[in-house]
C-alpha cells in the first residue's frame, strides 16, 4: 500500500519529488500557495554542470550533483515520455574560461581533482580553444572543456514535469494563499486559509527559499535565505555560442529558441524579485568581456528569481527527525534544476524504506544548531 504525502511547494523540487513518488506507487498531493513553477524554478538558467558549479574540492555536494547529472538521461526520457512534451536538452558540455595566469592554474588544479572523479576534462588555449567557441574574445588565456555538462530549458522542463505529474494521478490545489501546518507529529494535516484540510502520512516540505517560516511550527533551525538572480537574453542568431561559458563572473548558455541566456546576480535583497539596471549592467560588462560581438546588443528580456540558499552552502535533504513523519527537501541554492532527479530520488527511496547513501547524512536537516 503507498503512503500518502502532503508535499508543500510546486517548484522543480516539489514537482520531481510528487513524480517520482506517484510512480511509485503512492499518493503525492501537492500543495501551493501560488502556481507551479511561478519561482525560482521558472527563472533558472537550466545549467546540469556540477563540474563548473564546484570549484574547491569532492565534498559531499559535488558527489550529489554528478549523481543528479548520471540519472538526467533516464529522468528526462521519463518525463518527456510521459507527459508527451518536448523540452529542450543539450549535452553541450561547457567552457570554464580564465583571462590570467592565476586563473589559469586553477583551472588545471581543479581539472586534476575532478579527472580523479569522473571527468573527462582538458585544459584548451590558442587556437584549439578558439577553434571550439570561435567568437570568444582573444584575451581569454585558457579554458577548461568539461564535455560531460548538459543543459536545458527549465521553464518547459518544469511545465513538462507538472503536466507527468497530473497524468500519473498527482492532486494539485495552488493558488491557496496560505498554509498552515496543523497537525506532524502522530499525523499529518495542512490547512488552507480557505478552511480546507489536507492529511496524509507523511509531509515533506520544498518550499525553496520560504523554508525557514516553518521554523518555529517545526521547531528545529531552517536558515534558508533568498538570494536574488538577475538574469537576461539576448536574441541570438542560431547558436553563436556553442558551449556553456562559466567564468568566476558569470556564465552564457544558447538556447535552441535563439536566445543567448546570460546569467546572473548573487543579491541580498529579502524577498524582491525586481531587475535592476545596476545588476544587469554588471552582467552585459561581462558579456562583452568574454564575446566581444555583444557589445553592440541589448539584452530583450530581463527576469530574476530567488534561489534558497543555506547556511552552509548544502539543501535540507532528509528526515526531520527519527519518525520520518516530516521530510526536508530545500536550499537547492544555485543547483535546483541539476538537482532535481537525485532529490526525487532520495526522498522516494527514503518513504520506500531504502537505506540511503551515507553522504546523505552531510544534508541532514537537523545538522543546524540554535
Ligand atoms: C536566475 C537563476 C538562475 C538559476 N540557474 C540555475 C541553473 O542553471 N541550474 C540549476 O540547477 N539551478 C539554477 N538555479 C537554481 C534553481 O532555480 C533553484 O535551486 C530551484 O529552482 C529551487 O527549486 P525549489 O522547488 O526548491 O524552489 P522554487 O522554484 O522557488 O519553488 C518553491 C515553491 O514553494 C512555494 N511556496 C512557498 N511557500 C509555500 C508554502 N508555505 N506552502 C506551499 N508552497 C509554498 C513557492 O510559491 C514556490 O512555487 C537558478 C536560479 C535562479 C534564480
Amino acid at each position: 500500500m503507498g503512503e500518502t504525502v502532503v508535499i508543500m511547494g510546486g517548484g522543480v523540487i516539489g514537482l520531481s519529488c510528487a513524480f517520482e513518488l506517484q510512480r511509485r506507487g503512492h499518493q503525492a498531493i501537492l500543495l501551493e500557495i501560488n502556481r507551479c513553477g511561478g519561482q525560482a524554478s521558472g527563472a533558472a538558467a537550466g545549467m546540469l554542470a556540477p563540474f563548473s558549479e564546484n570549484v574547491e574540492g569532492p565534498d559531499a555536494f559535488f558527489h550529489l550533483g554528478k549523481e543528479s547529472l548520471r540519472l538526467y538521461p533516464g529522468w528526462r526520457d521519463a518525463i518527456r515520455s510521459i507527459s508527451g512534451r518536448y523540452f529542450e536538452y543539450s549535452d553541450s558540455g561547457s567552457l570554464y574560461i580564465a583571462y590570467h595566469e592565476a586563473d589559469r592554474l586553477a583551472l588545471e588544479g581543479r581539472l586534476l581533482w575532478q579527472r580523479e572523479h569522473g571527468s573527462s576534462g582538458v585544459l584548451l588555449e590558442g587556437d584549439e580553444l578558439f577553434r571550439k567557441e570561435p567568437l570568444l574574445s582573444r584575451q581569454v588565456k585558457a579554458a577548461l572543456y568539461t564535455p560531460a555538462e548538459s543543459h536545458l530549458y527549465a521553464p518547459d522542463y518544469v511545465e513538462a514535469l507538472e503536466h507527468a505529474c497530473r497524468l500519473t494521478g498527482v492532486h494539485f490545489h495552488e493558488q491557496l494563499g496560505g498554509l498552515e501546518v496543523a497537525e506532524w507529529r502522530d499525523a499529518v494535516v495542512v490547512q488552507a486559509k480557505d478552511g480546507r484540510r489536507f492529511g496524509g502520512d507523511r509531509l515533506l516540505v520544498c518550499t525553496g527559499a520560504w523554508a525557514q517560516e516553518l521554523e518555529e511550527t517545526l521547531g528545529i533551525r531552517i536558515p534558508v535565505y533568498p538570494i536574488r538572480g538577475q538574469i537576461c537574453a539576448y536574441e541570438a542568431e542560431i547558436n553563436p555560442v556553442h558551449h556553456m561559458v562559466f567564468s568566476n563572473q558569470g556564465y552564457l548558455v544558447s538556447k535552441e529558441n535563439g536566445t543567448l541566456v546570460c546569467g546572473a546576480s548573487e543579491d541580498v535583497a529579502g524577498f524582491d524579485t525586481t531587475v535592476t539596471e545596476r545588476g544587469i549592467e554588471r552582467l552585459r560588462n561581462w558579456n562583452k568581456q568574454a564575446f566581444p560581438f555583444l557589445a553592440e546588443q541589448t539584452p530583450f528580456h530581463r527576469w530574476a528569481g530567488l534561489r534558497p540558499s543555506t547556511q552552509d552552502g548544502y539543501p535540507l535533504l532528509g528526515p526531520l527527525e527519527e519518525s520520518g513523519r516530516v521530510i526536508m527537501a530545500a536550499g537547492h541554492y544555485r543547483n535546483g534544476i541539476l538537482l532535481s532527479p537525485v532529490t526525487a530520488k532520495a526522498v522516494a527511496d527514503y518513504i520506500d524504506g531504502i537505506k540511503l547513501p551515507e553522504m546523505m547524512e552531510a544534508f541532514a536537516p537537523g545538522r543546524f544548531t540554535y
